[in-house]
């Protein structure tokens, strides 16, 4: 068994963490363990208030585990010190046992440097990266999670807040109902989300 009864989703951008492991966070959700998300850039208003209302969604008993900064988009290579201190501090104060963040195949930059400062901070802690197949050239899928399908409706729910971002193809819920599914299909079950193993710690 993983203790990770803390939990840290970093979301380089409104949307990421939930697009990938929504349906993860609303299960660690409701089985009482504390979910936060760390959001690194907001490109608007609309997109924060949007990303706010999707997270109530998601942690309905602690919305307030959200925290949204303002790093600009596509910049984040430049900040990587300031994003280094971020997560450094946040690793004191929160002590979470367990990392959800972008896969280390994704080839985004603001991704990769969310998850390259997150590896050097958070040397002792359990890390998973999640997938964005739209993101993503290779992804080594070797950790899963099993989700009902309540935690793949809630997780539809947060995103459905998104009124953005709803034509975005990777928004309809048929296609994230099916990679669910396609998950799910790997290790027998119906529905899952898949990660790759970064590190584990038992
Ligand atoms: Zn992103």
């Amino acid at each position: 068994m993983i203790n990770n009864e803390t939990i840290l989703a970093l979301s380089p951008h409104t949307d990421d963490a939930e697009l990938a492991c929504g349906a993860t966070l609303s299960k660690f959700i409701e089985a009482g363990k504390d979910v936060y998300m760390l959001v690194f850039s907001a490109p608007s208003k609309k997109l924060s208030e949007e990303c706010t209302q999707s997270f109530r969604i998601l942690n309905k008993h602690e919305p307030d585990n959200l925290t949204i900064l303002d790093y600009e988009r596509r910049l984040f290579p430049e900040h990587r010190q300031e994003i280094l201190q971020t997560l450094y501090d946040l690793n004191k104060t929160l002590k979470p046992n367990l990392i959800l963040t972008p896969c280390t195949r994704d080839h985004h930059q603001d991704h990769q440097t969310v998850t390259q400062e997150a590896l050097r901070i958070f040397k002792t802690t359990t890390i998973l990266g999640y997938e964005l197949p739209w993101n993503i050239w290779e992804f080594m899928e070797n950790g899963y999670s099993k989700i009902e399908r309540s935690h793949l409706n809630t997780k539809l729910d947060s995103l459905e807040q998104y009124e953005s971002q709803k034509h975005r193809h990777y928004f309809s819920p048929e296609y994230i109902k099916s990679l669910a599914l396609i998950r799910g299909g790997q290790i027998g079950v119906k529905y899952a989300e898949a990660f790759e193993v970064i590190r584990v710690i038992l």
